[in-house]
């Protein structure tokens, strides 16, 4: 009989992942609910050291693939090694992040192990022994309730909203062998380009600077990047300034971007139309610039500063370089 409540830990580089925690530590308490072992599965090339620290989030085994063909992640070895543990071990829960990385692997996986999935949960508990999942709907303007028929009982896990509890207890690590054959790997990664800016992804930010239409074009753009950099923050962009070429796509923030929940978005320039509200509206703190008082963002904003981007942002920037040294 299934049982037990697996995560799939992300790392990158050789680290583990923030969202990793998280996830481990909602498996924890979900586990304790029914009674049972927390176990997660870690893949990758080099990593077997950093499996131990899961522990500390209250992961019973950590179950570790450590193969050349994962050094770089596709989705056809990842999957295919998850698959293969997960079928011989059959757990009743499988939790990933609704992260980049693991968007993509889940939809892979749960069609690999033929069950059902809930995605970007908010809030996942336990009730007549089954998982219920809690997610957005309707570009956030609702919330469901999903329970999975089948095995595993498959969720995904929206970074930055469910707590990283440290419990300081030690995991076992168990090696497995991911068993990859030739014609499961089907994708070569021939090279990777890396973010130079080191800023944290935007679904894992703390906090975000995000610039819409209002900033008027590229050449004002370095006045959010100073402010970001010195929040320490990633910067994100409304659909307005990407289809206008002043940010990369990967910037977008909203329905057709990313959805992220940091504790703090600041959004400068932007109106707040429903699909971008749909990206960040589970922001702890939102911070709104606007020059128009009545900005639909204002509306969902706890904070509003009525004003122009250009004035507003770098005092700002004076304001927290005096005050943060
Ligand atoms: C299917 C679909 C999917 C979409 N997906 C997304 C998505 O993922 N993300 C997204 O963002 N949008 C998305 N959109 C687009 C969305 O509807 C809006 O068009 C877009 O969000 C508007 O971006 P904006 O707020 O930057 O621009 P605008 O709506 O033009 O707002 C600009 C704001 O800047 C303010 N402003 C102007 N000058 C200044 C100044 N000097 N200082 C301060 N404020 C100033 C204005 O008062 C205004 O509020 C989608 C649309 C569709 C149809």
């Amino acid at each position: 009989m299934a049982q037990g409540v697996w995560i799939i830990a992300e790392q990158r580089d050789g680290a583990l992942r923030k969202v990793s925690f998280e996830i481990a530590s909602t498996a924890r308490r979900l586990a304790d609910e029914l009674g049972t072992e927390v176990s997660a599965v870690l893949m990758g090339s080099g990593i077997e050291g950093i499996a131990p620290e899961l522990g500390k989030y209250g992961v019973d085994r950590i179950f570790v693939a450590d193969d050349a063909a994962l050094e770089t992640y596709t989705t056809d070895a990842y999957a295919a090694a998850a698959a293969h543990v997960v079928r011989e071990k059959e757990p009743a829960i499988l939790l990933l992040a609704a992260s980049v990385q693991g968007k993509d692997l889940s939809s892979r996986l749960v069609g690999k192990l033929a069950t059902g999935m809930a995605t970007d949960c908010v809030e996942v508990n336990i009730t007549d022994g089954h998982l219920v999942a809690k997610r957005p709907m309707y570009a956030g303007k609702c919330y469901g309730e999903i329970v999975v028929s089948g095995s595993p009982q498959m969720a995904s896990l929206r970074p930055n909203v469910f707590p990283a509890v440290e419990n300081q207890k030690a995991g076992e690590v168990v090696k497995f062998d991911a068993a990859l054959k030739a014609e499961e790997l089907k994708t070569k990664v021939l090279e990777v380009q890396k973010d130079e800016s080191g800023a944290v992804d935007l679904t894992e930010a703390e906090i975000i600077v995000s610039g819409g239409r209002g900033m008027k074009g590229p050449e004002n753009y370095p006045i959010i990047e100073e402010l970001a950099q010195v929040l320490g923050a990633t910067v994100g962009a409304s659909r307005a300034s990407v289809d206008a070429g002043w940010r990369p796509q990967s910037d977008q923030v909203g329905q057709t971007g990313k959805v992220v929940s940091p504790n703090l978005y600041i959004a400068c320039g932007i109106s707040g139309q429903i699909q971008h509200i749909a990206g960040m509206q589970d922001s702890s703190i939102i911070i709104s610039i606007n020059s128009d008082p009545n900005a639909p963002i204002n509306a969902i904003a706890d904070y509003v500063i009525t004003g122009e981007v250009e004035k507003v942002i770098p005092k700002m920037i004076k304001y927290y370089k005096k005050n943060t040294k």
